[in-house]
């Protein structure tokens, strides 16, 4: 390797002990006599210092010469010093430049000169430079690293379902249409069929973190076109209460695994998390439209929640809530009734966002049929989805969670854009 050590360990208690560093020039500073050098790496900042006297002459008369961001490679003496940031420098006895920087850069990754966000992102390797995004995508990793702790701990297995598919998962729109040899093929929107099909398979348990596809026209603040969800399916449910539970344990989980592992980059994004206390509160869909209608916000019953009635309700909830019993025709075909009008559907709501959709799903092949039927679609097109629906299914359900979507409560993202490393959206396909 060509360093021994990240800049966070280099600590005062390590005074007079050499070290061997490597990462980007953060900064240059030439007073003359001394000249300075913040070398950054992934876990932070150390300020090289070279006094004339100190250091070797080649090594001294690099620096002038050093452009910001170049990568360099450092050989030094820990010295513990109370006016250097952090109490402690490096006085180097070599530098070498493994990979020099272009002086014009198009974003300044110290982050002192403000930048738009559609600037940041078409320059975003230089942009993920920056503490805030690696902070982010750290706690992403602790997020996904806890997600399967949690669920393997419950007995589910993660699995893998085809991302190419045939046909629609709930009807046709949104959907991006792939060149496929001599046929039409999609993206997926999402594994749902496939992880139901698992289900008649005997896997009773499984799990998926995984792309979902969708052909969302617009831009908003939380969708993007690729995005990462977190599936679950579950077999011999007595309710969706069952899924509802192992929802509400995983969210309060992922919070207390940041909280725990991600004290830093808390800090760094300035955020406090909070405990969150299971069971979470839940709703019905009819007494979310009366509590909607006492803030003055009218949604007709059979609409879908509009975007300021899910930032209203954000308001009125402090800490995430669950809306069940959603109306039949503004739910997949593959969700279980309750009765003529309502289903087993929920959403979990937080912060004025939508973070999860689930049900119990319709297990009966004659329901299904039909279900599909009334929602306009053909069951031919669902062939072998509902063929393994005839040799014995166990009733089942399960949910979606959208990954970035949880990062954004997380983080305090505003844009789904900031928890993603290169979003996709309409006019986005680069980089
Ligand atoms: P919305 O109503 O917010 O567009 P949805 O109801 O269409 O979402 P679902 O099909 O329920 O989405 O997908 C399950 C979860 O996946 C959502 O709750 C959300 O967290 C996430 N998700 C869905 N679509 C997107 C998207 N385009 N971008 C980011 N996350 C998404
Ligand atoms: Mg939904």
């Amino acid at each position: 390797m060509l360093k021994d050590a990240y800049t966070a360990d280099v600590t005062p208690e390590r005074d007079g002990e050499e070290v061997r560093l490597a990462g980007w020039v953060h900064e240059v500073r030439d007073l003359g006599g001394i000249k300075f050098v913040l070398l950054r790496d992934r876990t932070g900042i150390v300020q090289l210092t070279l006094p004339r006297q100190k250091v070797p002459k080649e090594t001294f008369e690099k620096v002038p010469k050093l452009t910001k961001e170049s990568v360099i490679r450092v050989e030094g003496i820990v010295q513990a010093n109370k006016k250097a940031p952090r109490g402690v420098e490096i006085i180097p006895r070599r530098i070498e430049v493994l990979s020099k920087s272009n002086t014009h850069l198009p974003l300044d990754p110290t982050g002192k000169v403000d930048a738009d966000l559609d600037t940041r992102l078409d320059a975003r390797v230089l942009d993920l430079r920056r503490e805030e995004p690696q902070a982010i995508f750290k706690i992403r990793n602790v997020v996904t690293s806890a997600i399967r702790e949690f669920l393997e701990e419950l007995g589910f297995i993660e699995v893998h379902t085809p991302k190419i598919i045939a046909s629609a998962t709930e009807g046709g729109t949104e959907l991006f249409p792939v060149v496929y040899f001599e046929r039409d093929a999609y993206l997926a929107q999402s594994p749902q069929l496939y992880k139901q099909m698992l289900m008649a398979a005997g896997f009773e348990r499984v799990y998926e973190i995984g792309p979902i596809f969708r052909a969302e026209e617009h831009n908003t603040r939380r969708h993007l076109n690729e995005a990462i969800s977190v599936d679950i399916e579950m077999s011999f449910i007595e309710s969706e209460e069952d899924v509802m539970r192992v929802l509400e344990k995983l969210l309060a989980h992922i919070f207390r695994k940041v909280r725990e592992e991600c004290e830093r980059e808390l800090k760094v994004l300035n955020q406090e998390l909070p405990e969150l206390e299971v069971p979470f509160e839940r709703i019905t869909y009819e007494e979310a439209l009366n509590l909607l209608s006492d803030h003055g916000i009218e949604v007709e019953w059979g609409e879908d929640l509009p975007t300021e009635a899910e930032r209203k309700l954000g308001e009125i909830f402090e800490e995430p809530f669950f809306i069940t019993e959603w109306p039949k025709e503004i739910r997949p075909f593959y969700t279980m009734a309750k009765d003529d009008e309502v289903t087993t559907a929920f959403d979990l709501m937080y912060k004025g966002l939508e973070l999860a959709s689930g049900a119990q799903r319709e297990h009966r092949y004659d329901m299904l049929v039909r279900q599909i039927e009334e929602q306009g679609l053909n069951p031919a097109d669902f062939k072998y989805y509902l063929e393994s629906f005839k040799y014995g299914m166990p009733p089942h359900g399960g949910w979606g969670l959208g990954l970035e979507r949880t990062l954004m409560t997380i983080t305090d993202a505003e844009n789904i854009r900031e928890v993603t490393l290169f979003p996709r959206d309409r006019k986005r396909l680069h980089p």
